[in-house]
């Protein structure tokens, strides 16, 4: 028999990532695949890539195909394996605690949980105990087999099994007719998966906390447990994760919000923020910053009101669309309002007011707004995840011709904004036309391109998340980097087609004609209260000074001094510092632990030498001694630091 025959009609043709193409009995598996290109490749094969499909390395393929191989090395590969440890802490599970049901275990971010239904709750003794019996199951290096099986027989397998919730899940599946079960041993879980074909692949992984949950995330719903995890490919990505997690951990906003005596929360109002006066100056500092940037980039400062009638929720689409996350009152005479939830139909409404005409356009139009929006409780966190917060809302009304310009204004106010607090990295990433839209595609193309061509026009990196733009129009996200290497995405600019429309708002052009502006939404902070939390948590807590509640404090060393220490405090006062007066009768060092520990920039210490020379001697919050000088030089210094980099940075960049 020559070759020819043993494959004549049953070969395949494959073609490689590398462009090279190869043929293979037709049935072949991606693992027989990498094994012909080289033992190494086949040893570190996680799944397979077929057509852009992912499939698993044990899956036959039967035509001709573009098909790459996914190891542990790119993302794809990651998140299997976190997928894959889900399951592991599944089969785990269910070998400590029988009774346990498996509900669902999905990837998130860094890693992946498991929902489980159980009697009682679970230690942190339980936790140990089952990340201890994954690592014995990981070092059997047993095979993950995949079992395509037919729905009726999936059904009996987890009836006999008494895993309820799989029976619902496969309920809610009613078109399916096979499903895929992945065998973990005696453990079975259903998955479309891909799946790492053996738990060697896992041994990275790390259980990181127990949580509560709901059945199909509903409060009504019966109360589940949720454990998570991290999952990576390497010991030193692990490593990394986790000390990142320790960082992450001392620097909780929450935290430092005690600490410092920023804010709290209490039960009356739940993710509402109480503001402290130090906290408040934060948030102050941050808005005077913003507005004097707007006013020096073309904008006007309105403020909507916070209570609309329902009518105007109805035409703005979000009575029918939010209205589950809407906070409504009714009045005596039975008027139903509701609080805001958003910024916009109270800007177009604005807009609307009175007749335009393309000489008033660009109309850019800002709003420190509140907005409140009911989020479940159980999503609520610090002051990251609020239902009441400040938006650094603004919406500019352009022509369709000065869109582009007016995009790339803003992405160049926001990049230089997020680099005056020592954001500097920074991502950048623009979401498409989703499925359901509205608007016809050369809307859709002209409105993109424009986005693409200000990206361009500015030398920006980007990155495409297909379909994810909203049904109105485009999106540009602006994602940071914080100090210990979190993405927090912070702000937007959104091109919207919609609440023009809605609203029928129109301005005149030059050849007399009403037409539709082209509608922006932008917001740079995001939410002032979650940009406080990244920066303390960026920062750790010590601001710089221009941020910082308190800039300086004068300290007495003895009684003797405290009329003097008041002198150079009022004086401080009145050059527009924040300082404080400290003339307790403490010791000078406790004195100096206490507002250290308070991370305020500046120290000022005087005692007897200081008075007769009408001197200072200054400490910065690190402990750096910066030496005695006279009081004007020290005010000159003080007043240069305390300064926010507006003040600093030229006219012609504001
Ligand atoms: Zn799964
Ligand atoms: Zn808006």
């Amino acid at each position: 028999m020559t070759m020819q025959t043993l494959l004549a009609p049953e070969t395949i043709s494959v073609l490689l990532p590398d462009g090279s193409s190869r043929q293979f009995p037709k049935g072949i598996t991606a693992i027989d695949i990498a094994k012909a290109i080289g033992e190494g490749l086949a040893k570190a094969t996680v799944a397979a890539k077929v057509n852009d499909n992912l499939v698993d390395a044990s899956d036959v393929i039967n035509k001709d195909a573009r098909v790459e191989i996914i190891t542990s090395a790119s993302d794809e590969g990651l998140s299997i394996i976190r997928h894959s440890t889900a399951h592991l802490v599944g089969h785990a599970v269910k070998q400590l605690y029988p009774t346990a049901k498996m509900v669902i275990g999905p990837v998130i971010d860094d890693g992946f949980y498991y929902d489980i239904a159980y009697e009682r709750s679970f230690t942190q003794e339980d936790l140990q105990a089952i990340e201890l019996r994954m690592h014995e199951l990981i070092a059997q290096h047993y095979e993950v087999i995949k079992k395509i099986t037919p729905r009726n027989h999936v059904i009996d397998i987890f009836k006999a099994r008494q895993e309820d919730y799989k029976l619902r899940l496969v309920e809610d599946m009613a078109d399916v007719t096979t499903m895929g079960l992945y065998y973990h041993q005696e453990y079975i879980d259903m998955c479309r998966g891909p799946h790492v074909p053996n738990t060697r692949f896992l041994t990275f992984f790390k259980l990181t906390k127990i949580s509560g949950a709901y059945w199909r995330g509903d409060v009504r719903n019966e109360q589940l447990q949720r454990i998570y995890g991290t999952a990576w490919a390497t010991k030193k990505q692990l490593d990394a994760y986790l000390l990142q997690l320790q960082e992450a951990e001392k620097r909780d906003h929450r935290k430092l919000g005690k600490e410092l005596n920023l804010f709290h929360f209490q039960d009356d109002a739940p993710g509402a923020v109480f503001w402290h006066p130090h906290g408040w100056t934060i948030f102050q500092q941050l808005i005077q910053y913003m507005r004097l940037r707007q006013q020096a980039s073309g904008y006007v400062e309105v403020n909507t009101p916070d209570v609309m009638d329902r009518s105007l929720w109805e035409i703005s689409g979000h009575w029918q669309n939010y209205r589950q996350n809407m906070f409504t009152t009714t009045t005596e005479d039975e008027r139903i309002f509701a609080l805001k939830p958003m910024n916009c139909p109270g800007g177009v409404s604005l807009f609307k007011h009175g007749l335009k005409s393309y000489r008033d356009l660009p109309v850019r139009m800002a709003e420190f707004g509140k907005v409140h929006r009911y989020e479940p409780s159980g999503s609520l966190h610090g002051l990251m995840r609020v239902r009441h917060f400040t938006q650094d809302d603004a919406h500019i009304f352009c022509t369709p011709d000065t869109m582009q310009q007016e995009c790339s204004l803003v992405i160049a106010l926001v990049l230089d904004i997020y680099k005056q607090f020592g954001f500097t990295e920074v991502a950048i990433k623009l979401s498409t036309r989703p499925a359901n839209r509205m608007g016809d595609d050369a809307t859709w193309d002209h409105l993109e391109q424009s986005l693409i061509d200000a990206l361009d026009s500015m030398a920006l990196e980007y990155q495409i998340n297909p379909r994810e733009g909203a049904f109105y129009g485009p999106k540009l996200e602006f994602v940071l980097r914080d100090a210990i290497g979190r993405d927090w995405q912070c702000g937007t600019l959104q091109v919207d087609m919609n609440l023009p429309e809605r609203f029928d708002i129109s301005y005149i052009n030059e050849a007399g004609q009403r037409q539709r502006p082209v509608m922006l939404h932008r917001a740079l902070f995001g939410s002032l209260e979650r940009f406080i939390g990244i920066l303390l948590e960026h920062y750790s807590g010590t601001l710089p000074c221009w941020l910082a509640p308190v800039q300086a404090v004068v300290m007495s060393i003895t009684e003797q001094h405290a009329s003097y220490a008041t002198q150079v405090g009022q004086q401080l006062i009145r050059s527009g510092i924040r300082a404080e007066i400290d003339t307790r009768n403490e010791k000078i060092g406790y004195k100096i632990r206490e507002h250290s520990m308070a991370r305020t920039p500046y120290l000022l210490i005087v005692g007897n030498e200081e008075m007769i020379n009408k001197t200072v001697t200054l400490r910065s919050q690190t402990g750096e001694n910066l030496g005695t000088s006279s009081l004007t030089d020290t005010l000159l210094l003080l007043k240069k630091m305390a300064a926010s980099p507006l003040y600093l940075c030229p006219l012609q960049q504001i």
